[in-house]
């Protein structure tokens, strides 16, 4: 379940503007696909379709051979999970933002995600624990911190299809590398789409779609990717 098809989706905003000049690709459950492009390449307009922000010109999107136009929004919310680029979290407690969408969650799953995504020591370190105010009153986060949190709520959400947005873009490389082990974790099993600016990111990919002026131009594994230049 969760298997993501584009089949020759074109979209602009603007008439005269072309972003998607017929992209086509799909995505099987337990697979990771990432979208490498340079800035402008219409790679973040991807998951806004996604999410039916806007509907495409032309061509089609499916969720397990379901056209996603045909699906509400609240039902795409709950089967994609997104770890976005730059986490905003609620100014509340740290077990209220890892719980956010999963209310009904148990004390020892939110623990056990919290750990998935390498955040539970960091946690119990600090006065109250999960009961902790984040935001301007409480505790400041790092970006790292908050992306973990992001992580968390995501791993307990458990959504079949994931879409990381150049999730670690903005942090530094030890804590790059801490989190792409924990979203390496979080996209077992599950749909994976990562956007990404460069192909050094997402060395892991099963298939790397590099995407410019519209159009997928090449895509294959990282070493391929590599020997062709
Ligand atoms: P990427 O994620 O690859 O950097 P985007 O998908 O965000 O690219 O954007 C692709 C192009 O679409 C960019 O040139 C951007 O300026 C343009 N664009 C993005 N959002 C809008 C919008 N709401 N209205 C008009 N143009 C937009
Ligand atoms: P939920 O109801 O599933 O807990 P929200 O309603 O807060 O989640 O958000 C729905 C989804 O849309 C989230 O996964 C969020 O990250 C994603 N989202 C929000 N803004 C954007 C955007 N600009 N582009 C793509 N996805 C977005």
């Amino acid at each position: 379940e969760g298997r993501v098809v584009f089949d020759d989706v074109r979209f602009h905003y603007d008439p005269d503007r072309p972003i998607l000049k017929g992209v086509s690709f799909e995505a099987e459950p337990g697979q990771t696909i990432a979208i490498v492009g340079p800035s402008g390449a219409g790679k973040s307009t991807i998951s806004r379709l996604m999410f039916r922000f806007y509907e495409p010109q032309g061509g089609r999107i499916t969720i397990d051979g379901q056209n996603i136009l045909d699906v509400t929004q609240a039902s795409l919310r709950a089967a994609i999970g997104m770890v976005p680029q730059d986490t905003v979290l609620f100014n509340d407690t740290i077990g209220y933002n890892i719980r956010y969408g999963r209310w009904d969650a148990s004390d020892a799953e939110v623990r056990e995600a919290a750990g998935l995504a390498q955040i539970d020591d960091f946690i119990r370190s600090v006065p109250g624990g999960y009961e902790a105010q984040v935001g301007e009153r409480g505790l400041k986060l790092s970006g790292g911190e908050k992306q973990r949190v992001a992580i968390a709520r995501t791993i307990l959400k458990g959504p079949p299809i994931l879409i990381l947005d150049e999730a670690t873009s903005a942090l530094d490389s030890f804590t790059e590398h801490e989190i792409q082990e924990a979203l390496r974790r979080v996209a077992k099993g599950r749909t994976t789409l990562v956007i990404a600016h460069r192909l050094s990111t997402v060395v892991e990919a099963d298939e790397i779609l590099f995407l410019d002026h519209g159009r997928i131009v090449e895509r294959g594994r990282h070493a391929e990717l590599l020997e062709r230049g």
